[in-house]
Order: structure tokens, then sequence, then C-alpha cells
């Protein structure tokens, strides 16, 4: 990252080396806080109320009382851009409880703080697009949404820190994650789908996932293909059996996987559905969105 990366804290754009926030803070000491990963193409943020919108939610579901609307979160996400000169990238946004004591209770904490980083990213190198993905199924579970709702994107991503961890060991970049009966339910950090006979397979979110915005505009450039796409609880055989599978994520993008736990998916190459798809999600993703240059 360069040295004179600039920062939106609380209100103000700050040199990277002056965004601090306190050790009392409860984002820290607890993991109490939300956040949002958004893209932006060629000067445009991609789904940006989308995405605020979700980090709304968040806010009101862990009882979070936001200082700032929905408009302000855009407008400071958009000037985060524009002081970084960037056209093309990822943007971070966090907000944590703040400052408060050492114990739990969130209501001793009075304000809560919110930064935004702005930064040139690629998650996989380009050759992973175009050959596809390796993965494993993680031995860490997806927790039940009785305890967590996944809908909640909250600093506790300890259990996909863990499960990460598990893919990196294997040497592989991503791993399936299931929930507690062994439905698939997602990736450390992406959706999945699954292509059998021409026909689009995703697990509903109730078995554990995010619902993930690049998944929604999976299901929009489905409909407008007249693809039949359709949400299925599955188990591992269904991803071993599958024609095609691919990922999709904010900073994933839409992205093929070739082979699962060993077996080759398809003929081991991308197929055709999923390539279809991730020259669609592109030429969209580079055609709309809320101007930040
Ligand atoms: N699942 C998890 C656990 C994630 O962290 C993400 C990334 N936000 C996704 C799925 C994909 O969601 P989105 O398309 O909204 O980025």
């Amino acid at each position: 990252m360069s040295d004179t990366q600039q920062i939106w804290l609380d209100g103000n754009i700050v040199n990277k080396d002056e965004a601090k926030l306190s050790v009392f803070d409860h984002g820290l000491l607890y993991g109490d806080g939300i956040f949002e990963g958004i893209r932006f193409y060629s000067g445009r943020v991609f789904r940006l109320e989308e995405h605020i919108e979700r980090l709304i939610l968040s806010a009101k579901a862990i009882h979070l009382e936001l200082p700032w609307s929905l408009e302000e979160i855009c407008q400071a996400t958009v000037d985060t851009i524009k002081a970084n000169g960037l056209t093309d990238g990822y943007i971070r946004l966090v907000i944590t409880r703040g400052e408060g004591g050492l114990g739990l209770n969130p209501y001793l904490c009075p304000k809560p703080s919110m930064f935004i980083i702005a930064a040139a990213i690629q998650l996989y190198p380009e050759e992973n697009y175009l050959n596809g993905l390796e993965l494993i199924t993680c031995a860490t579970r997806r927790p039940t949404p009785a305890s967590l709702s996944p809908q909640v994107k909250s600093l506790n991503y300890l259990n996909n820190v863990m499960a990460k961890i598990e893919c990196i060991q294997a040497g592989v970049m991503e791993g399936i994650m299931l929930n507690e009966q062994g439905y698939v339910a997602e990736c450390t950090g992406d959706n999945i789908f699954v292509i059998k006979n021409g026909k689009l397979f995703t697990p509903p979110v109730s078995d554990g996932s995010l619902d993930g915005i690049t998944r929604q505009v999976i299901f929009e450039l489905c409909e407008k293909a007249q693809l039949e796409l359709r949400e299925k609880s599955m188990t591992r055989y269904d991803l071993y059996t599958a024609d095609e599978i691919f990922l999709t994520g904010t900073a994933a993008e839409v992205i093929p996987v070739v082979k699962y736990d060993q077996r080759e998916i398809g003929d081991g190459k991308p197929g055709p559905i999923s390539k279809k798809l991730i020259t669609d999600f592109r030429e969209l993703a580079n055609s709309e969105g809320t101007p930040c240059t």
C-alpha cells in the first residue's frame, strides 16, 4: 500500500499513518462491529446503495445506532475514492461499536467509529479466472444462523479465518464450508453456484450463507439470459458430480472452480455457462454505478 493512502475516519480524510483507533474500541476487544466490501470499476461504484443498505441492516440487527444516514455513508465512500485518485479498486467500510470499558456492555460505548479504506486489489490472479480454482472441504463448519445470522456482516470472522487457514495449509485458495447438518453453505468469503444439465443451483441462505450482492447479480444475469436458476440444499455429492461450479463475491467477482476434493469438475476446465456469466458480470460491472471520480 502506498504511504500516502488516504483513509476516511469519523468524518475526516487522514493519512493512513494518522488513522488510529483506541485499544478500548469494542470492534477490537470483542469483534463488536460490522463491515462492507465494495468494488468500483472505471470510475463508478458498483451497487453502492445495496451495500450501504446491507451495512445499515447489519447495524440494526446488532442494535448499533448509526449517526450517519445512507446518503452520508455513500458520500463518504465516494469521497474516499476521490481522495485516493483511484478509478478501479476495492473499498472496505468498517463500523465499530466504539471506545468503551473492558466489559462486554455495548451501552458503555458512547459513539461508534467508522473508517473507510480504498485500495487497488485483485483477489485472485487472472490465471484463475481463465483456468479455475481448486477447492477443498473445510472441517470448520459455518455456525448455525440461530447463533449469529450469516446476514450480519460482523467483524466476527474468526470462523471463516479458521477455514481459510485449512485451505492455505492444503495448498488451495478457497474451501467449501458446510453447515452443521452437512449441507453446503458457502466458501470462506464467497457464495457458490453449481451447474448440472444446463440448470443452475445455489444453496438457500437459510443453509448458512450470506445473501451476497454478487449472488443477487447472478440471479439478475440468469433471468436476462433465460438460464434456469433455483435455490436448493446441496451436499458434497452435488458438487462432486456437477458439470460446472463457480464462486461469487465482491472481491472474487465471478470465478470458476475446476477441482474439488481431488475430483475434477466436469472436464476439469471452466465450462461455457460459467464463462458466459464471468463475461456478462464484467460487462455489467463496467457499465453502471455511482460516479466516484
Ligand atoms: N460470503 C461471505 C462469508 C462473504 O464474506 C462474502 C463477501 N462479502 C460473500 C459471501 C459474498 O458476498 P458479496 O457478493 O456481497 O460480496
